[in-house]
């Protein structure tokens, strides 16, 4: 007699019980494996599984058990209500990355003929977002990774966005490829050193550290991006970057005294009050 979906989602929760959120996790992994949603699943209690389901099973949780991000398990997570594939080869979406979208719709109304770019795309999460809200809109989205690129573009595929949305390989702190954009949005890598050698596990060992990482203050992206975004951006154009916590001063400091050209500093937080987005017009 094999187990029963509740049986496997306590077995899983237990083995999980080291883990982040050990139910919810089980809830998923088991979701995924039998093509349910965490209600489905707790209807669908005293359904018995067969060898199959339960092996997959077992192996995504000891995969779970040993650090692996669920979403990477799962090949998504969910971004501003929508699901996005995401891969190793891409950081995964965090939340606090949604309050660079809500900047954009401060400034820009969502009739708005937009032209964006988004630096550093990873999975695509803020170009999609962005020609998702904004159905007028035409941007790029930069990379140095061809496999995050692929990500990026299956992405935009997905949300039926890829028409209006042109995927350039190359390094932003290099070449910006466009011109006279209206909005330039960034999350760029910006964890110090220190703070990476501090980095979970989970964060560590499996997300890509080029993603993350930027020279001893976390901020030898920004140094790079500023000058390129200010020459793409027009007149009156808006730059939003997402950054560290303690950052804001170190940016207002590098656009005011090595990168002139912008006006308009303002800092927004994120939910949990840390120092999360800034905003600059270029002058
Ligand atoms: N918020 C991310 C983290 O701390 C960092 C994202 C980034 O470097 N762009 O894991």
């Amino acid at each position: 007699m094999g187990l029963t979906v509740q049986a496997i989602v306590r077995e899983c929760a237990t083995r999980l019980a080291d883990v982040d959120s050990p139910l919810l996790s089980a809830q998923l992994l088991v979701g995924e494996v039998l093509g349910l949603s965490p209600l489905a699943l707790s209807l669908e209690r005293d359904m018995v599984l067969d060898t199959v389901q339960a092996g997959k099973i077992h192996d995504l949780t000891e995969r779970r058990a040993a650090g692996e991000p669920v979403a990477y398990l799962l090949g998504r997570r969910e971004f501003y209500g929508v699901d996005f594939a995401v891969t190793p080869d891409v950081l995964i979406p965090r939340p606090e990355t949604e309050h660079l979208v809500e900047a954009a719709l401060a400034h820009f109304p969502v009739e708005a003929s937009l032209r964006f770019a988004d630096l550093g795309t990873g999975s695509g999460i803020l170009a999609v977002t962005l020609a998702r809200l904004y159905p007028l809109a035409v941007g790029f989205a930069l990379d140095r990774s061809g496999p995050a690129l692929d990500v990026a573009r299956r992405n935009a595929r997905a949300h039926g966005v890829d028409q209006r949305i042109a995927f350039v390989q190359g390094d932003f702190t290099e070449s910006v490829p466009c011109h006279g954009c209206d909005l330039i949005v960034a999350n760029p890598p910006y964890v110090t050193e220190a703070e990476y050698a501090k980095a979970s596990r989970e964060v560590a060992a499996y997300e890509p550290r080029e993603a993350l990482i930027s020279g001893p203050d976390g901020l030898d992206h920004v140094r790079g991006l500023l000058p390129k975004a200010r020459n793409a951006l027009r007149q009156g154009g808006v730059l939003i970057l997402e950054i560290g916590c303690s950052q804001a001063e170190g940016v207002k400091f590098i656009m005011s005294s090595e990168c002139p050209g912008f006006k308009d500093f303002v800092v927004t937080k994120d939910l949990a009050g840390h120092d999360r987005v800034v905003f600059m017009r270029r002058a």
